[in-house]
């Protein structure tokens, strides 16, 4: 059982998230919890207002302190979350390994940044670690929580069916997935790949290594130095460097 708590100015955006496919099936299952907490009902500002001008100058508004520290204190005299993370451009950049280690907290709490983000002293305060969701800058932290949250959900215990496993797939070992198909056999002039229907298991596990391989190469050459290659995937790899990765075989 994993619990979330995101730390909003729009709960609404998160929750319409939640109420759809696995994410709801696993809250109906009671494999994980969500529960959004608005930093505007913790304002003192007589006109509801959560952000403020930047000391020494700057574009744009930054979310005050003083909010975000009375809902995080709020939560914590009702429980306390064993990790708290602050989605911002300037965190560790979050990853599959990442996800499968912060599945085994118990409760996560998400900071979301709005405006030009928050002011120092929330982080400080509420102990949270930066994490990004890419090179890129967003509106806020909402869609980050909830890439992160689904991330990190799919490893829980039970979220998945064995339907949906979460094995072999991109990263797995530091290569991305194969190519898949399923019926018809052909559609619109394209066949599936032949070695796919031949039965024979233990090609069809060569087979997919070798596209593993290939994709990884021209798409993310730089997860192939932490990959797990033997003798014979790296001759592979030697072939497909040669050809410039148009090797077929
Ligand atoms: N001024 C901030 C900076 O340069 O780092 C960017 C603020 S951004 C416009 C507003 C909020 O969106 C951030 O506080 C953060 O919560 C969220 N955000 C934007 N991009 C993100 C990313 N790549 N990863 C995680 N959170 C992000």
């Amino acid at each position: 059982m994993m619990k979330f708590t995101v730390l909003t100015l729009f709960p609404e955006q998160v929750e319409a998230a939640f109420s759809h496919s696995i994410m709801k099936r696993a809250m109906e299952d009671g494999k994980i919890e969500l529960r959004c907490i608005n930093i505007r009902d913790y304002t003192k500002d007589p006109h509801g207002h959560v952000d403020d001008a930047p000391f020494g100058g700057g574009a744009g508004m930054l979310m005050q302190a003083e909010p975000i520290y009375e809902a995080f204190s709020d939560l914590q005299e009702k429980e306390t979350p064993t990790k708290v993370i602050y989605c911002s451009p300037r965190g560790r950049i979050f990853s599959q390994k990442i996800a499968e280690e912060l599945a085994g907290e118990s409760h996560i709490a998400f900071l979301c940044g709005h405006y030009e983000g928050v002011d120092e002293r929330a982080l400080e305060l509420t102990n949270a670690q930066c994490y990004s969701i890419g090179d890129y800058v967003l509106t806020g932290g909402e869609l980050p929580a909830l890439v992160m949250m689904d991330a990190i959900a799919r490893m829980v215990d039970g979220v998945l069916t064995n339907n949906e496993s979460a094995d072999f797939e991109s990263f797995e070992d530091n290569l991305l997935e194969y190519p898949q198909y399923t019926r018809p056999v052909e559609y619109e002039g394209l066949r599936v790949p032949d070695m796919l229907l031949s039965g024979h298991h233990k090609n069809i596990e060569e087979w997919r290594r070798k596209e593993a391989i290939k994709r990884t190469y021209l798409n993310r050459p730089d997860l192939l130095k932490n990959a797990d290659l033997s003798k014979k995937d790296l001759e592979y790899l030697d072939e497909l460097k040669k050809k410039g990765g148009e090797c077929n075989d």
